[in-house]
């Protein structure tokens, strides 16, 4: 199992996981042209995709989902999410399979309906995905415990955000427990999994309140010592394609 961040930020997310029986999404926050331009880039091509799997309604996750549907492909999600969207979909229960692959819901806080973060599991092999959350939680760091490869999120650099120029209640938004993960945190969580996680993708970097080698400086300075690989997502390009 192996996946790509083919776009990561707040204009738009989508991951595509490659299964044994074929490939998902994880959110549709890109367009339909740039899904297929951008996986194609990546060498994987969208051929087998029947599932989108969506984390919660934001819009940077949804954007391109209708074009998605008017294709016929079926999506999951928490019975929140379904309900915030007004959309008909399977609703995400511990061990659903798609493409071939288990996948293990777990919550997030996060300012949105129902959110979620996922654990997706095939042939021993175990890939967490964590973005948009306030904090990382005990019940957060078990789910994600199993896990080879994450998808983390690295949103923001606190001195960054406090000295940028959002005005003060979207900077408590981003701050607080229900809004999104600096990289000092990501760090502490990528530490604290220790070294079973093999490899990280950064994600859900902030334009305006981060930067992408200090995020990676930052997290890799909190894991000094540990024996994963870490590696940067992008707005506008894929990452590398990670996991075996
Ligand atoms: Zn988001
Ligand atoms: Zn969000």
């Amino acid at each position: 199992m192996r996946v790509c961040a083919l776009g990561s930020g707040s204009s738009g997310n989508a991951l595509l996981v490659e299964g044994p029986q074929g490939r998902l999404l994880v959110d549709a926050g890109l367009p339909w042209r740039e899904l297929e331009a951008r996986a194609a880039r990546a060498g994987l091509g969208l051929t087998g995709l029947r599932w989108v799997v969506l984390t919660h309604e934001h819009t940077d996750h949804v954007r391109g989902l209708d074009p998605l549907l008017r294709r016929g492909i079926d999506v999951a999600a928490s019975a929140g999410t379904l309900r915030a969207l007004g959309i008909e979909g399977t609703a995400l229960e511990p061990g659903l399979e798609v493409a071939g692959i288990r996948v293990f819901p777990f919550l997030v806080p996060h300012d949105a309906r129902q959110p979620v973060g996922l654990r997706l599991e095939a042939d021993g092999a175990r890939i967490g995905i964590a973005t948009d959350l306030g904090e990382i939680t005990a019940g957060i760091l078990s789910a994600l415990a199993p896990c080879q490869t994450l998808v983390l999120e690295a949103n923001h650099d606190v001195s960054l955000l406090l000295a940028g120029p959002y005005p003060w209640p979207l900077k408590a938004r981003i701050l607080g427990p229900e809004g999104h993960l600096a990289n000092e945190e990501a760090g502490w969580a990528i530490r604290t999994l220790g070294n079973g996680l093999r490899c990280v993708l950064l994600a859900h970097l902030s334009a305006e309140n981060n930067r992408p080698a200090l995020a990676l400086e930052t997290v890799a300075r909190a894991v000094d010592g540990w024996g994963g690989r870490l590696f940067l997502t992008y707005p506008e390009r894929p990452s590398v394609v990670v996991g075996e």
